[in-house]
């Protein structure tokens, strides 16, 4: 029985440590720029027309590049 929580408890903490949230967080990303923003952002905020709201290392995939003022 210890044995099978240890193995769980190893299982729980690899999972977690795959699944960083600072990369599963969204982020809004302008396709015409490139630039990638926090959800939170000023700028994203006005932007409506070429923003898309993507996950933080999709956007970095795509050779999405840090706001300036929120620094993606
Ligand atoms: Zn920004």
């Amino acid at each position: 029985m210890k044995k099978f929580i240890i193995t769980f408890l190893i299982f729980i903490f690899t999972n977690l440590a795959m699944i960083s949230p600072v990369f599963a967080e969204p982020v809004m990303y302008n396709t015409q720029t490139q630039k990638v923003h926090k959800v939170s952002c000023p700028h994203a905020k006005k932007c409506t027309k070429n923003c898309i709201k993507i996950e933080r290392k999709d956007a970095y995939n795509k050779g999405g590049v840090p706001c300036k003022t929120c620094g993606g």
